[in-house]
C-alpha cells in the first residue's frame, strides 16, 4: 500500500474543501469496507485519504422530508434495515441490506459508499432503482441532485465529478399502493458478491419498474406503464461477462428468468396486503 495523508474534517465545508484542493488525488473514506481493499491491492493510490466518518452533517439519519426519506450519507446497512420507515416504505432495500456481507459489514458499510464504488454487483442498487431514488452531492461547482439511474456509468465509474461528495440519498414516498421486492444470487453468503441481484416495483396504476445488477458493467432499469411487460426484451439487454469466476453467462441470464418470477410473485403479494 502507498504511503498516504490522512485527513479527518468535523464539517462538511472543510470537506469540499479538502477535496477541492487535492482533487483526483483524494480518496473518500466511508466505512472503509470497500477502499481498505482497493488501497491494499493498488488499485487505488491517492495521495490523500478523508476520511468523512466525523463530518457532523452527513451522521447517520433516515429523516422524512418533503414527501421522501432521506438517507444521509453516513447511514450504514443496519440502520436501513432496522428503520421502521424503511421497512414501512421501502421494503425491498431493506431486504437488501440485510443481505450486505455480515453483520460486522453491515455496520460499517454505508448506503452512500454501496453506490458509489459502482459495483454492478452491489446489492442495494437494483432497489434504490426501482424507487427512483435522488442522489444529492456537493462539490466545488455547488450542490446538485442526480437521478439514480443517471450516476451509474461503468464498473467504479460514476458521474460524480472529481472533489464532488454524496450528502444523501432520497427515496420519494409513493402516492399510492406499492408492493416491491428483491432478490438475489450468490454462491456463499457473506464472502461473495452476487451473481445475479434484481428488485422490482409493482403499483396499483399498472406500472412495473425492474432494476437488475451483477449482469453486465452497470445496473439496468426497465420501466413499463401498464399492460404485461416486455420481460424478454428487458432480459436480452443483459450483457453478463464472459470471463467471471462467479458464474457463466448461461448460468445467469436462466437465473435472472427465475429470480424476476419470484420477485415478481414477492411484489404482487405485497401490493395485494397493502390494500
Ligand atoms: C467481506 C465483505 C463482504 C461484502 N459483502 C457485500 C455484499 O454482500 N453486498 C454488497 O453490495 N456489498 C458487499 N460488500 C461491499 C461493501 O461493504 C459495500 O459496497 C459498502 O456499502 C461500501 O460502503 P463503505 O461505507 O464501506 O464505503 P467505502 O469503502 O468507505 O467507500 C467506497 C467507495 O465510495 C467512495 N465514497 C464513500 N462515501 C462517499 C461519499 N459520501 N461521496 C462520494 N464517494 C464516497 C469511496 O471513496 C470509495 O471509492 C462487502 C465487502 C466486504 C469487505
Amino acid at each position: 500500500m502507498r504511503a498516504f495523508a490522512y485527513e479527518r474534517p468535523t464539517t462538511l465545508a472543510d470537506a469540499v474543501a479538502l477535496l477541492a484542493e487535492h482533487g483526483p488525488d483524494a480518496r473518500i473514506l466511508a466505512g472503509g469496507t470497500d477502499l481498505i481493499i482497493r488501497l491494499r491491492d493498488g488499485t487505488y493510490a491517492p495521495s490523500v485519504v478523508v476520511d468523512v466518518k466525523r463530518v457532523r452533517e452527513l451522521a447517520p439519519a433516515i429523516t422524512q422530508t418533503d414527501g421522501a426519506l432521506r438517507v444521509s450519507a453516513g447511514t450504514v446497512m443496519t440502520d436501513i434495515h432496522d428503520s421502521p420507515l424503511m421497512q414501512r416504505w421501502f421494503p425491498a432495500l431493506v431486504d437488501a441490506a440485510r443481505f450486505v456481507g455480515s453483520v460486522q459489514i453491515r455496520n460499517r458499510a454505508t448506503l452512500a459508499g454501496n453506490i458509489c464504488n459502482a459495483s454492478p454487483a452491489a446489492d442495494t442498487v437494483p432497489s434504490l432503482l426501482v424507487y427512483d431514488a435522488r442522489v444529492h452531492a456537493i462539490g466545488p461547482a455547488g450542490e446538485r441532485t442526480i437521478p439514480l439511474d443517471d450516476f451509474f456509468v461503468r464498473s467504479g465509474v460514476t458521474t460524480l465529478q472529481p472533489g464532488e461528495l454524496v450528502t444523501a440519498i432520497d427515496l420519494p414516498l409513493p402516492s399510492g399502493r406499492v408492493g416491491s421486492a428483491f432478490q438475489r444470487r450468490t454462491r456463499r453468503r457473506g464472502h461473495d458478491l452476487a451473481s445475479v441481484t434484481l428488485a422490482v416495483a409493482l403499483d396499483d396504476a399498472g406500472t412495473t419498474r425492474l432494476a437488475y445488477g451483477s449482469l453486465g458493467p452497470r445496473p439496468l432499469l426497465f420501466v413499463s406503464e401498464g399492460g404485461a411487460p416486455p420481460l424478454d426484451d428487458w432480459f436480452a439487454a443483459a450483457r453478463p461477462s464472459p470471463t467471471s469466476m462467479r458464474a457463466s453467462p448461461d448460468y445467469r441470464l436462466a437465473m435472472l428468468r427465475v429470480l424476476t418470477q419470484r420477485a415478481m410473485a414477492a411484489a404482487r403479494e405485497r401490493l395485494e396486503a397493502a390494500a
